[in-house]
């Protein structure tokens, strides 16, 4: 999951992006409205963390540019107790939700998952063929066998798991599990995705992590 945080506070911002990346996500940050619709318009975000006063264009200006592209990030506004018009507006303009400033990281966390989540029909548990990962908990299963993902591991598999029987490419694999400080030079897609197949598919006789040449990899029972 790709998140994109723009809050013009750096402390707050910087807090969210530590907090966020240790749970897995990866997190690009823009510190003010016009950044902010840079980045959404050469990057396809999962979750938008959306304050409200921003310098050079406000969150509710951005909103309706995000709202008018194609794609369905979902939007979390974060506001100032005394802009309550401006929440009311961001709704109605297709915000999902919105937190209100100060706030404890814990919420925050808790309103992106239950978002998220909505988002997807399974639930918190996501499965392919024998395979299974408890988003609450994150804990993989292949089988009866237990496995220990690392935090990238963990979004890797998410995404493959989000997305079955589709061809990932490479570029669009790094873009929903890395951040802006990826470099597309690299092989680490390959590199993490050999992880995830040592840890999943090694002694099975099925594979479920299959790579296309020239493409990328894509989840699939042969
Ligand atoms: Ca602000």
């Amino acid at each position: 999951m790709r998140i994109l945080v723009v809050e013009d506070e750096k402390k707050v911002s910087r807090f969210i992006k530590k907090g966020l990346e240790q749970e897995g996500y990866a997190v690009d940050v823009a510190y003010d409205g016009m950044e902010g619709q840079q980045l959404i318009e050469t990057h396809e975000y999962d979750c938008i963390i959306l304050d409200i006063m921003l310098p050079k264009k406000s969150g509710i200006e951005l909103l309706k540019d995000i709202k008018d592209r194609p794609g369905e990030p979902i939007v979390l506004l974060l506001t100032a107790r005394d802009t309550v018009e401006d929440r009311v507006e961001g709704l109605n303009l297709g915000a999902d939700d919105y937190l209100t400033k100060p706030f404890a990281f814990e919420e925050l966390l808790a309103r992106i998952r239950a978002l998220l989540r909505r988002g997807s029909v399974t639930g918190a548990e996501l499965k392919f063929a024998d395979l299974s990962l408890d988003t609450q908990k994150r804990k993989a299963k292949r089988g009866d066998k237990e496995i220990e993902l690392t935090l990238k591991e963990y979004s890797l598999l998410e995404y493959l798991l989000r997305n079955p029987d589709r061809v990932l490419s490479r570029t669009l694999i790094a873009e929903h599990v890395w951040d802006q400080s990826f470099d597309s030079e690299t092989n680490v897609v390959d590199v993490y995705i050999n992880h995830l197949r040592s840890k999943l598919d090694k002694g099975f006789t099925k594979k479920l992590i299959h790579t296309v040449r020239g493409v990328g990899y894509v989840l699939k029972e042969e």
